[in-house]
């Protein structure tokens, strides 16, 4: 058997069942986006994400100062998805030899601007020979004790909400693909290449008690939503024609797909915020949105687990998405 046909999460589901962990310090391990570990009052948030050349970016379209920061950022947005505060960070980088010092001095640069914004410092990392840029960064945050919210702990009867707009991301790059750093809009593809972590907006969710689950998505809205889902053992149906579009996305998604939502729903690296909420706290998000000045849309509802998860068509239709979203080994 090989690794294609379990794929990416049935690899994960197979470690998390091998390595079982059982320190009762461990609030979360495997499974959410960031693990939890109990110290009294607070809790530690530890995440880790890599980036490997030609797999999650290509040297021609972005430059290291944009790579520096968008390194940082993916990881920033899973402590926003617990409603966390990020501090600090290690980075590991494979480099080949002939990569410019230029190169790595701009990487930094991006690096140490994320930082400052983020108030995050750099605390180590490790250094390899390697024949393609690989970037991996640990990122360690705290929370306050039961403020935390995770994947599961969404219940039924609980709205579901998503905030900024679907898709932006992955039609930047799908211009990308195709034109190049010449390519337009700009604004899509900054998206891509400048993605920001919602950290403020997270910490609101979770500090005034609003949600009762949430994740951030980096690998689609069909994919994330699965995994808040399976975490939380229940089902869901989302409205398609309430999904969240910029303006820029669809004047232009038209040139990509021929179907309005497609890339909004399978399209990864938005690094928006999804959570669920019990009906009465509607109220209280609409004021956060507009305080925030996030969009935050109310897009579908939690049902119970035997219920699948479905989408809804304007025409009333509805189906159970199958192909969902970006998965590594597929
Ligand atoms: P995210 O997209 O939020 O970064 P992932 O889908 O990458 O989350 O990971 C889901 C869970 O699986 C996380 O708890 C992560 O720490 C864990 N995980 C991913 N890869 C591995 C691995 N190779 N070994 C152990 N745990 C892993
Ligand atoms: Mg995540």
């Amino acid at each position: 058997m090989e690794l294609r046909e379990i794929g990416e999460f049935g690899l994960i589901n197979r470690i998390r069942k091998l390595m079982a962990a059982s320190d009762p310090g461990l609030i979360q391990g495997i499974g959410d986006d960031v693990a939890v570990i109990d110290l009294g009052r607070k809790v530690l948030l530890v995440t880790t994400d890599i980036l490997i050349e030609r797999i999650h970016f290509d040297r021609s379209w972005i430059d290291p100062y944009r790579l520096g920061k968008k390194a940082l950022t993916v990881n920033l947005s899973d402590i926003a998805s617990m409603g966390g505060t990020p501090r600090y960070f290690l980075i590991s980088l494979g480099l080949p030899k002939n990569l410019p010092l230029s190169f790595i001095s701009s990487f930094y640069r991006g690096l140490k601007e994320g930082a400052k914004r983020f108030h995050v410092d750099l605390i180590g990392g490790d250094t390899s020979l390697s024949q393609k840029i690989v970037i991996n960064i640990c990122l360690l945050g705290e929370g306050k004790k039961g403020r935390v919210l995770f994947r599961k702990g969404a219940r039924v009867g609980d709205d579901l909400f998503v905030s900024g707009t679907l898709g932006d991301a992955a039609l930047g790059l799908k211009i990308l693909q195709k034109e190049g750093l010449a390519g337009r809009p700009m604004g899509l593809i900054k998206k891509h290449l400048s993605p920001c972590p919602r950290i403020q907006l997270g910490q609101a969710i979770a500090g005034h008690r609003l949600a009762t689950a949430m994740i951030d998505i980096s690998d689609g809205l069909l994919i994330d939503t699965t995994h808040l889902l399976e975490e939380s053992h229940v089902g869901a149906r989302v409205w398609e024609d309430r999904i969240p579009l910029s303006r820029l996305y669809q004047k232009w998604v038209h040139s990509y797909s021929k179907d309005l939502y497609r890339i909004a729903l399978t399209g990864g690296e938005d690094y928006e915020l999804l959570f669920t909420a019990p009906p009465e706290t509607r109220k209280e998000i609409s004021t956060l949105a507009l305080s925030s000045k996030i969009p935050i849309t109310w897009i579908g509802k939690i049902l119970p687990q035997k219920e699948g998860f479905r989408i809804i068509r304007k025409d009333g239709k509805d189906y159970s998405p199958s192909r969902m979203g970006f998965e590594h080994f597929r």
